[in-house]
């Protein structure tokens, strides 16, 4: 079933056409990895499926209803979560205080804070923490649990290795199969193709604004795979 349906997408920054005819679909459990090199527009893509960018054309449809256009806010609420680059932490606030801010304005689902600290047991002993206390790794942790504690359909993930050991980017990967297996759609960016395509059913790689090669990750033809990426035609 198709929960998340872009067409013929298209966004601006002022004049500039960072988007332009993008089409693409994450069923519910499936998990899509969008690939492209610097300034390909993974980041745009993201921000206009989570509200902080309007599209300037096309639809966005969760579940067949167009949310195109629509505040965050709302989008919280219908099912769309975002785990941002960098995690955007309350600082001063501690674990547990952060992962309950994300329940608030989102849905009721199976997600709640002992599911979160099934899903990630390192954060059991450090929910008095406060975010500032945190490794890298954990403050990761709590920034997808936060969004998991909204109950989202749809999680987008930005760049979630992004300075993280290899050790720690392997624990947190770990969980992604358990998330998606709640007929969550997962959209994943990260700049390490071979771990996103480890975990996705299907990829998009973008370039200039476009899609420029979409298809399962099993069998990828990497070189073609790379042609797309680097845009070799
Ligand atoms: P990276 O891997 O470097 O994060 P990306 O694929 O996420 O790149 P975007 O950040 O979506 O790419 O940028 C797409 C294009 O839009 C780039 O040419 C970028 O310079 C431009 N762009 C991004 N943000 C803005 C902005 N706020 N104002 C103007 N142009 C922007």
């Amino acid at each position: 079933m198709t929960l998340l349906h872009l067409e013929n997408v298209a966004a601006h920054y002022d004049q500039f056409q960072a988007l332009r005819d993008i089409s693409l679909s994450v069923a519910a459990g499936e998990t899509l990895a969008v690939v492209g090199s610097n300034g390909a527009g993974k980041s745009t893509l993201m921000k206009v499926i989570c509200g902080a960018l309007p599209a300037s054309a096309g639809r966005v449809r969760l579940n067949g209803q167009d949310i195109a256009g629509q505040p965050a806010h709302r989008l919280t609420a219908q099912g769309i979560a975002m785990v941002p680059e960098g995690r955007r932490l309350f600082r001063s606030l501690t674990v547990e205080d952060n992962l309950r801010i994300g329940a608030y304005a989102g849905r009721k689902g199976p997600w709640t804070l002992e599911r979160i600290y099934q899903l990630f047991p390192e954060l059991v002993k450090r929910r008095d923490n406060r975010g500032l206390d945190l490794s890298g790794g954990e403050q990761q942790m709590v920034a997808i649990g936060r969004a998991l504690m909204s109950n989202p359909q749809m999680l987008l993930m930005d760049e979630i290795s992004l300075g993280l050991a290899p050790i720690v980017v392997n624990q947190i990967y770990r969980a992604l199969p358990d998330i998606a297996a709640e007929g969550m759609g997962l959209l994943i960016v990260e700049q390490d193709i071979n771990r996103s395509l480890s975990v996705a059913a299907r990829f998009c790689c973008l370039m200039e604004g476009r899609v420029n090669l979409t298809g399962p990750c099993a069998d990828t033809d990497r070189k073609a795979l790379m042609d797309a990426y680097f845009g070799v035609s």
